[in-house]
């Protein structure tokens, strides 16, 4: 603005020197004249100007900029600055969002960027081959028009993304997929998918192996073990040494035994053809069922002590949660001394049901809590054996707690005691089924 106005002092100040000498010289009428002529050609330069800017504004991108003259030659200087600047900055934009584009193209992952209302903005050409996709047709579609597995859909629309969901048989290519998706932004989505096609394959050949070699181990065992005892039994056996090795021969084939039941349950509870069996449990039964069996294992040796504050009923696997229930009574009675006490309790709270076993046994270290359902995890190796644990009870627990949907939390103090709860979430009271 300053630069405009010293511009034009010298025009304007002998503009106004030439019309008071015209005034001077001839007369007023003159002067005017003068100043009105000068006007108009004035404003006919402007308006000159202005016509070019214009008619290089219809068409920026292809039609040089005017160069002008005067007062315009600084506007449209200032405008091609900005052009260029303008150039510049989209250049810079459009080659970092090649170089993220080129990024993520190359990620193992497919990434697909969902709007707010599930449609696909972009894809990489791993999610492209995942989903049978095509970035160039299927921009602005509906992710569930393309994708149209019935639990995708449900993941979808739950909205809550903590776990991965896996998808298997894939189509066009079979593939299993484990499936994320993350919130970002203005209610975006980015879904990533990671082909875990190998890893299934070996997991379900790992699970095979164990599974065929427990199989296999089952009856050549139950056959040694059936000779061994009828030998040990025999009144004839008259050699002691041969009596006490038959005697230990019988023991470790029992724990073979257990061993192999306990490798059988996990991979039966592994099998992905092997669905959980829902059925209405009589949970007080059941819970008063198990505290005859607790006591005959225990040889009256501990209190057990039944708690059952709800007559509610369960929806499950009644053979899976015997078992389970069984394996965490078991532990209590091993690992708690002769003469404690141990509570069996059937609860509702906060809307769960939770089933509980509580022991004053010796308890568990803190570092050790994270790791106890790890296969073969134990404190005490030597106290597990001698108690004619296999490792695998707790394995077996958390299985069975996964398959209902449920959480199994474990507390304890060294020295004091342990609690290990399954809850149950609501859908599975009968009750509140009942009522649905
Ligand atoms: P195990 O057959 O060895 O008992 P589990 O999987 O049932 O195997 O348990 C794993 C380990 O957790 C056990 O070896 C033991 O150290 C610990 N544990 C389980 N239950 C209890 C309990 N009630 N009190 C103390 N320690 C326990």
């Amino acid at each position: 603005m300053v630069y405009f106005w010293q511009r034009m002092l010298l025009p304007v100040s002998l503009l106004l020197v030439a019309a008071i000498f015209l005034w001077i010289a001839f007369d007023a009428l003159v002067a005017v004249l003068f100043l009105a002529l000068f006007i108009l050609v004035y404003l006919t330069f402007h308006l000159y100007q202005l016509l070019l800017l214009e008619n290089w504004l219809t068409d920026p991108e292809n039609r040089a900029i005017p160069t002008g003259r005067g007062l315009w030659e600084e506007v449209f200087a200032q405008i091609t600055k900005m052009i260029h600047n303008n150039r510049k900055d989209r250049e810079q934009r459009i080659a970092a969002l090649q170089h993220l584009e080129q990024a993520t193209s190359a990620l193992p992952e497919g990434v697909v960027i969902l709007s707010a209302a599930d449609r696909i903005e972009w894809c990489n050409p791993v999610a492209e081959h995942h989903f049978a996709l095509n970035n160039a047709h299927d921009v602005g579609q509906q992710i569930t028009y393309l994708v149209r597995q019935p639990e995708f859909i449900e993941y979808l629309a739950q909205q809550n993304f903590t776990e991965p969901l896996f998808m298997r048989g894939m189509r066009p290519h079979g593939l299993t997929l484990s499936i994320k998706l993350i919130h970002y932004g203005d209610a975006r989505k980015l879904l990533i998918s990671r082909d875990i096609t190998r890893f299934e394959r070996i997991e379900t050949m790992r699970q095979d192996f164990v599974a065929n070699v427990s199989h296999e181990l089952r009856t050549p065992l139950t056959v040694v073990s059936g000779f061994v005892e009828t030998l040990h039994d025999m009144p004839s056996l008259e050699n002691d040494m041969a009596r006490r090795a038959l005697h230990l021969m019988s023991e470790q084939t029992q724990r073979m035994e257990r061993l192999v039941d306990d490798l059988l349950t996990l991979s039966k509870l592994e099998d992905a053809h092997n669905p959980l069996q829902d059925e209405s449990i009589d949970m007080p039964a059941l819970l008063r069922t198990m505290h005859q069996e607790g006591l005959s294992l225990s040889g009256e040796q501990h209190q057990i002590i039944l708690e059952i504050e709800t007559e509610l009923s369960l929806l499950g696997s009644y053979d899976e949660l015997h078992s389970a229930f069984g394996n965490l009574l078991s532990n209590a009675i091993r690992y708690t001394p002769k003469g404690g006490e141990i509570f069996l309790r059937w609860q509702e709270q906060n809307g769960q049901l939770v089933f509980s076993v509580r022991d004053s046994g010796i308890g568990i270290s803190p570092d050790h809590i994270p790791r106890l359902t790890e296969r073969f995890y134990r404190v005490d190796k030597s106290r597990s054996r001698e108690t004619g644990g296999t490792g695998l009870g707790l394995a077996i627990v958390k299985h069975v707690a996964n398959r209902h949907q449920a959480q199994l939390i474990i507390t304890s103090i060294e020295g004091e005691g342990s609690t290990f709860s399954i809850l149950f979430p609501a859908k599975r009271s009968l009750l509140v089924m009942e009522k649905t």
